[in-house]
């Protein structure tokens, strides 16, 4: 198991993500009290130490041992647009369940792509510049090398597919369990997951449309130990994996992750959903996301135990509303494989030990 970045956080740190501004009493610590939380359905809800919540778009809170990760940031309002490059854009129509500068203290940012849905101009401005983001290699040149030294985003990590980084927590640091020499250590393993989020054989298409989609990660994120402070990065294993589809159609590089975790577990899926059609909802020409269809598909072919729908409400560009993939769930009879998260619901479950 070799990795290409280790990242230490500091959860014990009460810096709060927006730039410029200091944590005061009156700030929140935690995350907002969630409106419904659910559970695995057919599961026993048991000493759950983890949790998901679901902030709009493919914006979402993990929270594990302490340490908090923040996927695919956009927080714009109803009614804001957002420039999703040369000639296309969108409108969103929803609201985020928190707004950005309610966030609590975040350790680190998951960016599986550079879209102005995953990462728009409000957060791009706003986000403090020392916070960790984990993103492709295309992001990291946008925020990082692309940008003048005083806007320049400074701790960027960049996972091409299939590469993977390991994200831990000093443990005299740590708000979690473990602070002795001889406890576990909770650590988190990120991977690279391919994704495309262009059709293959789109060549019809302008090109000033296929500029519009840039390249994109999925994500195999697995929450779980290290067994001591001094074990190497390598001993970390594994005790919760969540895939996280990321913007890509069902293309056949999916079809390299159930062969790379042929006996493992997927214990949940957070899969992009929405049709995103592109350029407009009046000239739907190219969809570059999954649709209620595929992402049936896609349930079948990573098979996890848990699958919650994300990115499929919230921009007039998503022509493949949440109720196409409920019916098509019904008619597969898959309803218990399902969790369905309204923005500001979180999920809750249980990392093994
Ligand atoms: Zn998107």
């Amino acid at each position: 198991m070799s990795f290409k970045h280790h990242l230490t956080l500091h959860p014990g740190s009460t810096k709060l993500p927006i730039r410029d501004s200091t944590a005061d009493h009156s700030h929140p610590t935690t995350l907002p009290l969630a409106k419904e939380t659910k559970i695995k359905p057919t599961g026993v809800d048991g000493a759950d130490n983890a949790s998901l919540y679901f902030v709009g778009t493919a914006t979402t809170i993990l929270e594990y041992e302490g340490i908090r990760l923040l996927s695919d940031p956009n927080f714009i309002h109803a009614g804001d647009h957002v420039h999703l490059g040369p000639g296309v854009t969108g409108t969103r129509m929803t609201n985020p369940a928190v707004d950005l500068e309610e966030l609590p203290r975040i350790d680190a940012v998951l960016l599986s792509h550079y879209h102005a849905d995953h990462f728009d101009e409000k957060v791009e401005s706003s986000l403090r510049r020392d916070l960790p983001i984990v993103t492709t290699p295309h992001a990291k040149h946008h925020l990082h090398e692309n940008k003048s030294d005083d806007e320049k985003f400074t701790d960027v990590y960049d996972l091409d597919f299939f590469e993977s980084c390991l994200v831990s927590v000093p443990p005299e640091k740590s708000g979690a369990a473990s602070n002795s020499e001889t406890s576990k250590i909770p650590a988190i393993k990120v991977t690279g997951m391919p994704g495309k989020h262009v059709p293959d054989g789109a060549l019809s298409v302008a090109n000033d449309l296929l500029a519009a989609v840039p390249p994109t990660n999925g994500w195999m994120v697995e929450l779980g130990y290290k067994p001591d402070v001094s074990a190497p990065d390598s001993a970390f294993t594994n005790g919760y994996r969540i895939y996280i589809s990321g913007d890509t159609l069902m293309v056949d590089d999916l079809k390299e992750i159930p062969k790379r975790y042929a006996d493992q577990k997927i214990d949940l899926m957070l899969v992009h959903l929405g049709g995103t059609t592109i350029p407009s909802p009046k000239l739907p020409l190219l969809m570059v996301t999954m649709d209620a269809k595929q992402g049936v598909q896609l349930m079948q072919m990573i098979n996890p135990e848990v699958t919650i729908p994300i990115h499929y409400d919230d921009y007039d560009v998503f022509l493949s509303p949440l109720s196409d993939f409920k019916k098509a769930i019904n008619d597969a009879g898959w309803q218990d494989k399902v969790v369905y998260l309204e923005r500001g619901d979180q999920y809750r479950f249980s990392v093994g030990t």
